[in-house]
């Protein structure tokens, strides 16, 4: 039983508790029966120190975030992992990367059309491209860049592309882009175009990192790495990982559906983190080769599968696709399993997609599991993003082991949480490289007289370093029910955005008035800082930057009406 409960991670996000050594994911029955087993073991009789694991943040690393939990039996073995995977990581930009001229990829683009040998790796991605534009019929290819250059000058000038540009560049990208030899030495680059491996490469470094990290370093049993909200499972671990709602992307918001991941990958691609903006209105950055215009019928696809290469590779093409298309390739396709969300709200899934969903009881048995009581480890939860339960309304038992003294008040004049919402959107120190650590950090609201209300959000790495956090600790240090991973669309590097509700602990809703929204950050053995900006609450709305400091430069503020499912569906991500 030694390395039975590690964590739990969620696709569009992820939820971390206790996993199982050996289950056949085909029978859910037994599935549920081995889990209630497993947790009785590890909440009553408690487990051996080992395999207890260790969460590891980076900002800024391939244009995204980074988190990776290690299960090995001490800290110093997850850091040589940690360690591993940044390093292959490193290696691997060097070959991959557009943003540097000097990777070979660029080396490649910018140099004669002449046979160039070629690193192994180089060759695999680009072999991988062909074999993927050709199985989706061109959905897939490297060559959207050129769109992407397109549509971004256009935004910028705040214009669409004319049929003329439009029709130009579809033309300039169905060309042959390289050659690669028989025997996978060589590779000719054929077209003057640019080119990105952005929708596959993520995937491929995700893979490549994780086996060069369980390959290299001994102890070592379970890994979870998560770039930007593309994943992968390997080894003896199982997690949990939550799919991000396409219509409410904010990290504390709750998932679509959480699946349960074993020696595999889980990759969500989606119009509504990244794309282009012109006249008002949002355009996707995934671009459909054939057109050349960006996708607009699919908000989100979630790909489940054996490689995150592979899942990343077709959460892309899945946008492109007519969603029919995209679940017949899948369902032709070994251990892959899919999820596609359209504008109006539709959800299709892949034929097996369902033997992956975890029941919600059982995550919140498991959730609720993976937590120690304060001032002890926690057995096996190390991970991430906490991400508290939704309390019921009005639900009292939501508030046991909170230290709110204060109830909320009757919710008189306006319980503005019904229609009126809270965002608080911080960016994190990006600068330092990508061997950056994220600091801890919490966000919560207190009413007008410092009386603790809601906890909204929680970035920690390991529970016995949450009392630096320490006016959270102090307040809401018991509460710690759920804690989520995620797999989502990328987002920029250190850009978090976060909902507050309008409701307290107990799930009431509060009045209009004063309320103090605090923003605490701290780093092991580093700087602490704590910002408290008072706010009221009433029937305007209102938006604004507070003042940053070291950790958190950029913070802003906004109350606003809540946006209507016909609104969330005109332009995603607002
Ligand atoms: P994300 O990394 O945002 O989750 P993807 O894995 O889907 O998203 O990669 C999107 C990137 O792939 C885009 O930013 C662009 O560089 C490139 N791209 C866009 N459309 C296509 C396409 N049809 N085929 C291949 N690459 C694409
Ligand atoms: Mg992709």
């Amino acid at each position: 039983m030694g390395n039975c409960l590690p964590w739990f991670a969620a696709a569009g996000k992820v939820v971390l508790g206790p996993s199982r050594r050996r289950s056949d994911p085909v029978d859910r029955r037994r599935c549920s029966w081995l889990l209630s087993a497993a947790l009785a073991i590890g909440v009553l009789g408690g487990l051996p120190a080992t395999g207890q694991g260790h969460s590891f943040y980076h900002e800024n690393v391939l244009g995204t975030s980074l988190e990776l939990h290690v299960d090995s039996p001490s800290l110093e073995t997850d850091r040589e992992a940690e360690a591993a995977v940044l390093a292959e990581i490193a290696r691997l930009a060097r070959v991959l990367s557009t943003y540097s001229d000097a990777s070979e990829f660029s080396r490649l683009l910018s140099g004669e059309k002449t046979p160039r040998k070629a690193s192994r790796e180089l060759v695999e991605v680009l072999r991988a491209c062909d074999h993927w534009k050709a199985v989706s019929g061109g959905a897939f290819n490297p060559a959207a860049e050129v769109f992407g250059r397109l549509w971004s000058q256009s935004a910028k000038q705040n214009r669409l592309p004319t049929e003329t540009e439009l029709a130009d560049a579809v033309r300039r990208v169905g060309q042959s882009l390289w050659e690669i030899d028989a025997s996978g030495e060589t590779i000719t680059r054929r077209a003057d175009l640019p080119l990105s491996l952005n929708a596959l490469a993520k995937g491929y470094i995700i893979d490549r990192a994780c086996r060069a990290a369980l390959a290299n370093t001994p102890g070592v049993t379970g890994l979870l790495l998560d770039i930007g909200g593309d994943l992968c499972v390997y080894g003896d671990a199982e997690k949990a990982i939550g799919i991000a709602d396409p219509w409410s992307p904010a990290e504390n918001a709750p998932p679509l559906c959480c699946v349960e991941i074993r020696n595999g990958a889980v990759a969500t691609s989606g119009n509504y983190e990244r794309g282009f903006e012109i006249h008002g209105a949002h355009y996707s950055h995934i671009i459909d080769p054939r057109t050349g215009k960006p996708v607009e019928r699919i908000v989100s696809a979630t790909v489940i599968a054996p490689e995150a290469a592979k899942a990343d590779a077709l959460a892309t093409i899945l946008n492109v696709l007519e969603p029919s298309e995209g679940v017949a390739l899948v369902d032709r396709l070994e251990g892959t399993e899919c999820l596609i969300v359209t504008r109006d709200g539709a959800v299709q899934k892949s034929s097996g997609w369902d033997k992956f969903v975890i029941p919600e009881g059982e995550l919140l048995a498991l959730a609720e599991a993976g937590f120690a009581e304060p001032g002890q480890e926690a057995p096996g939860t190390s991970a991430t993003l906490v991400r508290f339960q939704e309390p019921a309304e009005g639900s009292q038992e939501a508030a046991a082991g909170q230290q709110a003294e204060a109830p909320p008040e009757p919710a008189e004049p306006f319980p503005w949480g019904h229609e009126y919402e809270v965002v608080v959107e911080l960016q994190l120190r990006s600068g330092g490289g990508w061997r950056y650590a994220r600091p801890y950090v919490a966000v919560w609201m207190e009413d007008a007289k410092g009386r603790p209300l809601r906890t909204i959000a929680l970035w920690g790495r390991d529970y016995q370093w949450l009392p630096y956090l320490r006016r959270w600790y102090y307040l809401h240090g018991r509460d710690r029910r759920m804690v989520y991973a995620v797999s989502r669309a990328s987002r920029p590097p250190g850009r978090y955005r976060i909902v507050w509700d309008g409701r307290a602990n107990d799930g009431s809703y509060v009045p209009t008035g004063q309320y103090i929204v605090n923003i605490e950050a701290s780093r092991e053995h580093g700087s602490y800082q704590l910002t408290r900006q008072m706010i009221e609450i009433g029937s305007e709305p209102f938006a604004f930057e507070t003042k940053g400091n070291y950790e958190v430069p950029r913070a802003s503020i906004e109350y606003r009406p809540k946006k209507s499912l016909e609104e969330q569906r005109k332009g995603p991500g607002t």
